[in-house]
């Protein structure tokens, strides 16, 4: 098992498949982009697929969820999806997308073995998504989402974040939509992870600000907190129920004690932290010939050495060289 020396044990490995995105959100990377990297120091697709059989059948992962960048854009996707869903024991598969393309996708993902589906939506207006994504593709990825749905990959999540004056006053709004269409809303504390490190707390839009926003127009009754267990989302009824809505205080409300994560991002490195400084490499060992029993012991140490929390309330706190989009959120 991936145990640190806190007692947690990570069970739930992210993998980002790629660091390159159609998007531009402001709060993950400038409208210029970012140096990509270079494709050769990128896994395979039989390299993503080998080290996530390493961690499910020796080291314990029970969910594996694929991100990125945008994952929609490898195209391997569906027989790296295949490929885990083929494993014993067969994990928990999801993804986190910006949607856009997954009309096209949607149900060869969900036939290769694809469980759950999260996809980010941060506003209904086109020309606030042109303005935080610098792209004009709202109605790409709204129509990703009913493909979700339609195919079967529920429950369908969406993903916000709320930017100051920007989307902050949308949260009534977007959740009426998603309620309206059966999606199921997180909102998510913007966190210091952006490439161009303009993260500034005072202009972060809190869990409690954005339950505020809400409490005119809802009825919200926190979930049993027992049926938390490692989630991130603190999961609210709205209007008594059966619609739930989730907030992610990453910033404001951490739940370190209870994170069951890892992270293995594009280039192959293992992250036990978002906010992690070091990172264990799997890649370079790998492909010198590194047995499965030898990367998983790179492994259980990088996890070992997990910090109790994210440090982001520390006054020595030091964002990662890398932003989001690298890592894999
Ligand atoms: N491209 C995919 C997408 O748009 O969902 C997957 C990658 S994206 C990095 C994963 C999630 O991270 C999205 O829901 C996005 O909103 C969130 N995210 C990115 N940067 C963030 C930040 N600085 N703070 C909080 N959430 C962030």
């Amino acid at each position: 098992m991936l145990t640190d020396s806190y007692g947690r044990i990570a069970t739930d490995l992210r993998v980002s498949l790629t660091d390159r995105c159609n998007l531009r959100c402001s709060y993950c990377m400038p409208p210029e982009g970012l140096d990509w990297l270079p494709k050769p120091e990128v896994l395979t697709g039989d390299e993503v697929a080998r080290l996530v059989r390493i961690g499910v059948e020796t080291l314990g992962i029970r969910e594996v969820r694929f991100t990125g960048g945008e994952p929609l854009l490898r195209r391997d996707l569906v027989s790296i999806i295949a490929a885990t869903a083929a494993l014993s024991p067969r994990p928990e598969i999801s993804l986190t997308t910006n949607g856009i393309g997954l009309d096209r996708r949607a149900a060869a993902l969900r036939d290769a073995g694809l469980d759950r589906i999260n996809v980010s939506l941060d506003t209904l207006r086109p020309e606030v998504f042109r303005k935080l994504s610098h792209r004009d593709r709202l109605s790409d990825v709204l129509t990703g989402l009913a493909a979700a749905a339609a195919a079967g990959l529920t429950p369908v999540k969406v993903n916000t974040v709320l930017m100051r004056d920007l989307n902050e006053n949308e949260a009534p709004d977007l959740l009426r939509y998603c309620m309206e269409h059966g999606y199921e809303l997180r909102f998510i504390e913007q966190m210091p992870l952006d490439a161009q490190h303009g993260w500034r707390r005072e202009d972060m839009v809190t869990a409690d600000e954005i339950l505020d926003s809400l409490a005119p127009h809802f009825g919200l009754t926190p979930d049993d907190p027992a049926a938390r267990g490692s989630a991130p989302a603190e999961i609210f009824l709205v209007d008594g129920g059966p619609a739930r809505v989730g907030v992610i205080g990453s910033v404001t409300r951490p739940f370190c004690g209870t994170c069951d994560r890892v992270r293995l991002t594009a280039d192959g490195q293992i992250r036990n932290c978002l906010f992690a400084r070091d990172e264990s490499n799997l890649r370079d060992p790998m492909r010198h010939g590194a047995s499965d029993a030898e990367l998983a012991a790179i492994w259980r140490r990088a996890v070992a050495a997990k910090l109790p929390g994210h440090g982001i309330n520390d006054p020595g706190f030091l964002q990662p060289a890398r932003p989001m989009s690298a890592i894999g959120g």
